[in-house]
């Protein structure tokens, strides 16, 4: 294994940090009496025990990922969605105005806000006209302050999968850290890139519970890294950053598994039939091959066909003005009948 200094990478206010000790992490153990925490001891209108601060670390959650994905506690970080994943990894990386970081757009628009709040540079390295990663020109994007290359595979808004093999030629010739987003993965078929974590130490895992799970609304997002990356994001985050709600239901959810692929394949099987439709409608120039649970189609007019589609009460994601998706429509595979009704209406669109 190629040994990578990850120390060096931290900045030095954060090397330097000592966190703060929330009462729930200096005692964590079984007690009779807990007066530590200025928790209302008489309980709370609601049932559940929500008068008691959460697990900081969420340890109970953790164990039962670690059963499912086969990585150890301490190589598993969670926050309140991978957003909050990825701002973290800017704060503790990024040093403001000196720092940059590489994105390869067409790609989610979360790195570079993040990149901008953090006062971090971003640079741009666009996919290819076949939306692949271009390796060589990130790789000479690179320099002594780049710290983190984000790939997003499946990517937003184009739905494919990136090449395993660009990706680990990246983990091997940078230094910085690689954080690929698999926000997309369960949808696509093809093997996560968690399995290389053992052999590289400069890779970041994103995944999320809003996507395949069906739970956005419980905002509950993963990063899997080394146990010195997860350790640093857990000294930088707020403490009780998933509330005890999150970490029940999560649980819950989580043998709960077998649910969740039936729906998985039921999304794919209208994704079929939603790209079929797509492709004997007029407007329709363009289909990109997708392994996600969204397409992106280029369409003659984006613009009015979007606007039209606003009229019947059909919200799709324009993206019509970003840079090698002109003419493009993020569109959502919906259930049944919400997809018949988009193919419906846009082919009373006419050409
Ligand atoms: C939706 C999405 C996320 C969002 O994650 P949350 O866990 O809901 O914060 C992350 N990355 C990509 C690429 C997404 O499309």
């Amino acid at each position: 294994m190629r040994a990578i200094d990850l120390e060096k990478l931290v900045r030095p206010n954060i090397q330097k940090l000592r966190p703060y000790s929330p009462a729930r992490k200096e005692f964590s153990g079984e007690a009779r009496i807990f007066l530590d925490a200025n928790e209302n001891s008489l309980g709370s209108p609601l049932p559940g025990n929500l008068n008691r601060y959460p697990d900081p670390l969420q340890i109970s959650v953790k164990k039962a990922l670690s059963r499912s994905i086969g990585l150890g506690v301490e190589e598993i970080f969670l926050g309140n969605g991978s957003d909050e994943a990825i701002d973290l990894l800017f704060r503790v990386f990024c040093e403001p105005r000196t720092d940059n970081i590489i994105i390869c757009p067409p790609t989610y628009g979360m790195y570079e806000v993040s990149a901008d709040i953090n006062d971090v540079e971003t640079r741009r390295v666009p996919l290819t006209d076949e939306f692949e990663l271009d390796v060589a020109g990130t790789l000479k994007a690179v320099d002594e302050q780049t710290k983190i290359i984000f790939i997003c595979s499946p990517n937003n808004p184009t739905g494919n999968v990136m090449r395993r093999d660009d990706v680990i030629t990246l983990l091997e010739s940078f230094d910085g850290l690689v954080v690929v987003d698999e926000a997309y993965i369960h949808f696509s078929g093809v093997d996560s890139i968690l399995d290389a974590l053992g052999s590289h130490r400069n890779l970041v895992v994103l995944q999320t519970f809003s996507k395949a799970w069906g739970l956005a609304g419980l905002r509950v997002g993963a990063a899997y890294a080394d146990r010195l990356i997860v350790d640093l994001l857990n000294r930088v985050k707020p403490p009780y950053n998933l509330s005890s709600v999150a970490q029940r239901l999560i649980l819950e959810a989580l043998e709960k598994r077998a649910e969740v692929d039936s729906s998985i394949g039921r999304i794919l099987e209208e994704r079929e039939r939603l790209v079929e439709a797509l492709g004997s409608i007029g407007c329709v120039r363009e289909i990109f091959r997708t392994d996600a649970n969204f397409v992106l189609v280029k369409v003659t007019d984006a613009d009015s066909t979007y606007e039209k589609l606003l009229t019947e009460g059909i919200v799709v994601r324009n993206r019509s003005m970003v840079e090698k998706c002109e003419g493009g429509l993020r569109i959502t595979v919906g259930t049944r009948e919400e997809n018949d009704a988009l193919i419906l209406s846009i082919r009373g669109f006419g050409k």
